[in-house]
């Protein structure tokens, strides 16, 4: 097929990809396909607490990775690669994770992606798409396999480097979805001792009360955070990071209760 001449290991996405949904040269085997860009719409809806988008963005799960039919390469954009991904797709891990027809074929693209930012290194990102592949377990009601990805999820993310405060959280709603009742209650109790700003304060208090209560359901962030105070800047002077607003208070804004 004619394509708008791509050329081989070039970064500009743009210029590969003629429309929306036009031929894409796959950054691993070489193999051209036809790709749709996904351009988010951004969400409506409250997230949950580990943060799953809320709708119209949730729904669309099924189209944040492109996945390349010749070799398997999964990624938001095939048409980039890490220099280590092509080896890791060709070696028999990878080749018999994207081949395990047990599994839900959503997910598995997820884990895929997963898979090769875990042997490049980028443990927290493999995390990440290692929960989004739980959440599609969750959509499917395949508790078990929600189950053994928030854990795996949960070992990538202490497995990598520092935990900021929002990671902590998550890191704590996938132990409570899991069940994981003590080890989610002490790293609430850690967290919560390490006087974060007050809308992580405020997902971690949601978070211990539904630990006592052995809830493992999903909740939204706007039932842990109420209308933003008229005080703003009182909490700010415990923030042990100097960034003027972190994400919860981002997110208090955009989804608060009224
Ligand atoms: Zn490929």
């Amino acid at each position: 097929m004619a394509t708008s001449s791509p050329s081989a290991g070039s970064p500009s996405a743009g210029s590969r990809i003629a429309g929306a949904a036009g031929a894409l040269r796959c950054a691993v085997c070489g193999s051209e396909s036809r790709q749709t860009q996904f351009r988010p719409a951004p969400p409506e809806q409250a997230p949950d607490l580990d943060l799953r988008p809320g709708e119209p963005l949730r729904g669309t799960m099924a189209r944040w990775l492109q996945q390349c039919p010749h070799c398997g390469y999964a990624a938001p954009d095939i048409g980039r690669a890490h220099p280590a991904a092509a080896e890791t797709v060709a070696a028999a891990p990878f080749r018999a994770l994207i081949a395990d027809t047990s599994h839900p074929p959503l997910a598995r693209r997820f884990l895929a992606w997963a898979y090769v930012l875990e042997e490049t290194g980028a443990l927290h990102a493999a995390a990440e798409a290692t929960l989004h592949a739980a959440w599609v377990a969750d959509d499917m009601n395949r508790q078990d396999l929600a189950t053994a990805w928030r854990r795996d999820a949960v070992a990538l993310w202490r497995a990598g480097p520092a935990l900021d405060a929002e990671q902590t959280v998550r890191v704590i709603d996938a132990l409570r979805r899991t069940e994981d009742w003590p080890d989610a209650a002490a790293t609430a109790e850690a967290l919560a001792a390490s006087a974060p700003e007050e809308a992580v304060a405020q997902v971690v208090a949601l978070e211990r009360r539904l630990i006592g209560e052995r809830d493992a359901g999903r909740h939204t962030l706007a039932s842990a955070l109420p209308p933003p105070a008229r005080r703003p800047h009182v909490a700010h002077q415990k923030i042990r990071r100097s960034r003027s607003e972190g994400l919860w208070s981002r997110l208090r804004r955009m989804f608060r209760k009224d």
